[in-house]
């Protein structure tokens, strides 16, 4: 995909679109470009009733994530390269997934995470984060390596969330124009 995408058009990919098994790479610049999608991205994870979004689910494969973990309309952050740079503690809780509908599962994290990031301003920071806001960190830095939650869900689960995934491979399935539309083209 182009560095510059049109904003307006991005949308939140829905497994099993292999973009979400995209590598983010790094972002250099924090210009005008961050700013719109940040404002797309947060109207795309409001819509949903998210609490956090990666830029790899909308099809923009840079280290760039907008949270919203307080629940509050409106109160959005962005940031820029994000790492987990220390874990402490173990706490296994439900998760779901805007790139997975409709999909739920219990995951093991880590309790509390430290997290070092790029400010939307330029500025670096560093803090910690517990409870749900250590879990969106944690989820969130899986998509920008190319992950998913239900990647860390163990064999016995995963057989309880197979049919849910079927029916999302369907689905994407029938969006793609098929081969047949291909050919008359
Ligand atoms: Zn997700």
């Amino acid at each position: 995909m182009s560095r510059f995408p049109d904003v307006m058009k991005l949308r939140i990919l829905c497994y099993p679109d292999p973009r979400l098994r995209d590598h983010a790479g790094d972002l250099k610049d924090t210009g005008s470009l961050v700013k719109e999608i940040t404002l797309r991205m947060a109207e795309l994870m409001g819509e949903a009733g998210g609490v956090g979004l990666a830029a790899t689910q909308v099809g923009w494969p840079y280290r760039f994530v907008v949270l919203n973990t307080t629940g509050e309309p409106g109160k959005i952050e962005a940031y820029l390269n994000p790492e987990i740079i220390a874990r402490e503690g173990k706490v296994v809780a439900e998760e779901g997934c805007l790139s997975l509908p409709g999909l739920w599962a219990k995951v093991r994290r880590a309790e509390r995470v430290r997290v070092r990031a790029t400010r939307a301003d330029g500025e670096v920071v560093e803090f910690d984060a517990e409870g749900l806001a250590a879990r969106a960190w944690q989820h969130e830095i899986d998509h920008l390596e190319g992950g998913l939650f239900v990647d860390r869900v163990g064999a016995a689960a995963k057989i309880l969330l197979r049919p849910r995934l079927h029916s999302l491979e369907k689905e994407y399935k029938l969006l793609l124009p098929s081969d047949e539309a291909k050919k008359k083209k």
